[in-house]
């Protein structure tokens, strides 16, 4: 094993599942960071579950400005798998394990970064920023944009968030609204005429959904011909958590995930959800990811990722990632080995060539901006 696949088998080894605490990852990033490290800020906090979560800003050499690379150090629930999540196995060149693509192999690659970029004695900073709770309410990456001393003091001029892209250049990506209505009856046994249905407040609730659903999906002005497809998100849940068909429906619950580019404004939409929740007397709830990414092809920080990849244009993706958040206070990318189809998948891997290879571009980047 080189050096990142090794690195990578013990971030693997850590379970860091989101509903866990990532003590044990964050611990083990900031021991191999110390002796490289001008500054490592710890930022904790309690998450909605009562998980103690640590993420990190850590600053490397001195100066201003700069390069940053980003990086969760949170994974989904490993289950269903073969084998053992947390043990790492490499088969024709594929490295197997939990976060093995989403993103603890990108994360060793930053590591392997850090210890380069040592001994390079460059002109300005490399800061790292490692993010928890990626994968669930992002919480992590919220924290630092608020509350980062390191990210304010020593204000980088490019982000490269390492999630995977295949090692494509990624200059924008959706954002996520997600929200849940509620509708409370009283359950009965529907043939005593005493119960109240929770459904009946909730179908026209259900029927405004649909008619937005409708209007995304036909209406090309909240199209976006830059992803595919390039139509909103708007996918409906309905849940009557198992009410049997003879007792009256005391909850009900309609869950919406909408994802949406740059160009729709969300504010218009979620008014028409929330005014439709008011008038049926529904309680609502709601989670926004950040915006939508948009970094502009002729920015310098994408000419300077396409030169470095060799690509012709950059590319879109439908999913979000913390790039939602930090691209407020830093113009991002996304950047990494492995492929989305990969990630969140029973027996995740990540390519061991595309590793090596994300290693040698980062350290690109670092000779070009920091040097
Ligand atoms: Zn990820």
């Amino acid at each position: 094993m080189d050096v990142v696949e090794s690195i990578a088998s013990k971030l693997i080894s850590l379970d860091s599942q989101s509903h866990v605490s990532n003590a044990s990852v964050a611990d083990f990033v900031a021991e191999f960071l110390d002796p490289l490290a001008n500054r490592i800020e710890q930022i904790k906090y309690t998450d909605s579950g009562g998980q103690r979560k640590i993420s990190l800003v850590v600053q490397l050499g001195n100066g201003k400005g700069g390069l940053a690379l980003s990086a969760h150090m949170d994974t989904v629930p490993g289950l269903a798998w073969n084998s053992n999540p947390f043990e790492t196995r490499i088969e024709d060149g594929r490295l197997f394990g939990l976060g093995a693509c989403d993103m603890k192999g990108a994360l060793a690659c930053t590591l392997v970064v850090a210890g380069v970029y040592s001994t390079l004695n460059a002109r300005k900073p490399l800061t790292l920023i490692y993010t928890t709770d990626e994968e669930t309410d992002t919480e992590g990456a919220r924290k630092i944009v608020e509350e980062s001393e390191v990210l304010n003091s020593v204000g980088p001029e490019y982000c490269i968030v390492t999630e995977p892209t295949d090692l494509q250049v990624v200059n924008a990506h959706k954002a996520a609204i997600t929200f849940s209505a509620t509708s409370k009856g009283r359950a009965a046994h529907s043939s005593s005429g005493k119960g109240v249905n929770a459904n009946i407040r909730m179908i026209p609730f259900i029927n405004d959904m649909g008619q937005i659903h409708k209007e995304l999906m036909e209406d090309e002005a909240y199209w976006d011909p830059d992803f595919e497809p390039p139509f909103p998100d708007w996918n409906i849940v309905i849940d009557n958590y198992g009410t049997a068909a003879n007792v009256t429906v005391p909850t009900s619950t309609c869950r919406v995930n909408f994802r949406y580019t740059r160009m729709l404004n969300p504010d218009q939409v979620m008014k028409r959800v929330k005014d439709s929740a008011n008038a049926n007397g529904l309680t609502l709830d709601y989670w926004s990811s950040g915006a939508p990414l948009y970094t502009p092809p002729d920015s310098a920080l994408v000419q300077l990722a396409l030169e470095i990849v060799n690509q012709q244009a950059p590319r879109s993706a439908p999913y979000r990632t913390d790039a939602c958040i930090l691209s407020a206070i830093v113009p991002c990318i996304v950047l990494g080995p492995g492929s989305v189809q990969q990630a969140h998948t029973v027996n995740e891997w990540v390519s061991v060539e595309q590793l090596h290879q994300g290693v040698d571009l980062y350290l690109k980047f670092v000779q070009a901006v920091c040097q």
